[in-house]
């Protein structure tokens, strides 16, 4: 068999498995295998979609085979799923019928699995209605509707075991971190030295934003607070394994990109602002040349930056005459007076960045 999984060690010497997932057509990723003291966990299970589940099964034979681990579902002894994205819990149903291990997810998203018909129709009605408002037509939104809702009926609702708050942040050695943005329940866990940092920080790509109007506690305000949050650990991390992508060993300097790019996004968008435009002209200028699936995230990328200069007084409404509110219709946005760049920088090296975190250096 070729090798596939990745083998990693901790400072404490925890012995970590990188199983590389094929999760949806366009998507890869990785879920990990962990054996820390008493605790045998798997971060993620992955999207349960096509070859996804029996790559996992396969990734877990390879760390018995050629690592000599315990890696057997009736062995582990937590799941522990790092936000309620499809990709990263999809795989759950198939998970949980050959383990008994415990599954655990951040209280922010507990909804998304225990309840999740009801959550997938709320999200469906605010992506409508933002569609609209963002200026898509209907026929394009009808598409990009199609393609969000494509793979999201394979899941049903499933109650996890438990939630991170409930047990204070921490499973034996993995401690949890809080960091809503890219998603309510975005969580990171750090076990020593290595960080699981999931979807919220990846080794290339910026890590993909919505407006808060979709799903509270997302938003990219949330988010780069997140990041803020994160960098007095970055001394202690050596090594960041993401959800996607190859790891990081700089997230000091991984942090500041994105906040880069972010800031001159922002500034893009105030720019491109120089005369009233919707959600889906911003869009289009930013990133011109997506299609399907991408289109979709690229108008949320869009809303997510104007959500956050509306939020802080940068954007007024130029159309608010022609809107009745009654009936959603296109928004347009046209910058306030003096409004034409950013107040501040998102300076991430002054004092206030650095606020400690509770318990962290004492967890090393
Ligand atoms: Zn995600
Ligand atoms: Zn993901």
């Amino acid at each position: 068999m070729t090798s596939v999984v990745e083998a990693f060690r901790s400072s404490g010497d925890a012995r970590i498995y990188r199983i590389p997932l094929n999760l949806f057509p366009i998507l890869s990723g990785y879920v990990h295998l962990v054996f820390a003291d008493d605790v045998i966990a798997l971060i993620d299970v992955g999207s349960g979609f096509g070859d996804a589940n029996d790559q996992l099964e396969a990734g877990m034979a390879e760390v018995r085979s050629e690592y000599g681990e315990k890696a057997n579902w009736e062995d582990l002894t937590h799941v522990l799923i790092t936000h309620g994205h499809i990709d990263h819990f999809g795989g759950l149903h198939y998970v949980r019928e050959r383990t008994q291990a415990k599954v655990g997810i951040h209280d922010l998203d507990l909804r998304v699995l225990a309840n999740y018909e009801e959550r997938l129709k709320v999200v469906e009605y605010r992506l409508r209605t933002f569609l609209v408002e963002a200026g898509v037509d209907a026929v394009e939104g009808q598409g990009i509707m199609n393609l969000y809702l494509l793979n999201k009926h394979l899941f049903s609702s499933l109650s996890p075991d438990f939630t991170y708050e409930a047990v204070g942040m921490r499973v034996g050695p993995l401690r949890m971190v809080h960091v809503p943005g890219h998603c309510p329940g975005q969580v990171v866990i750090q076990l020593e030295d290595v960080l699981f940092s999931a979807d919220h920080i990846l080794a290339e790509t910026s890590p993909h934003q919505a407006p808060e109007r979709l799903s509270l506690n997302t938003g990219l305000g949330h988010y780069l607070e997140s990041l803020k949050r994160l960098r007095p650990l970055a001394g202690t991390i050596r090594l960041t394994l993401g959800g996607h992508e190859g790891p990081i060993e700089d997230l000091a300097g991984r942090i500041s990109e994105i906040e880069q790019l972010h800031q001159e996004r922002l500034e893009q968008v105030l720019n491109l602002l120089d005369e009233p435009k919707t959600i889906a002209e911003i869009s289009q200028s930013l990133f011109p040349d997506v299609d399907g699936y991408h289109k979709l995230l690229a108008i949320e990328e869009a809303g997510a930056h104007m959500e956050y200069l509306v939020l802080r007084g940068y954007l007024k409404i130029d159309n608010l005459d022609q809107l009745d509110f009654d009936t959603p219709a296109p928004v347009r946005y046209s910058r306030l007076e003096g409004a034409d760049r950013l107040r501040s920088a998102f300076n991430a090296e002054t004092p206030g960045g650095v606020l400690a975190l509770d318990g962290v250096s004492a967890s090393i």
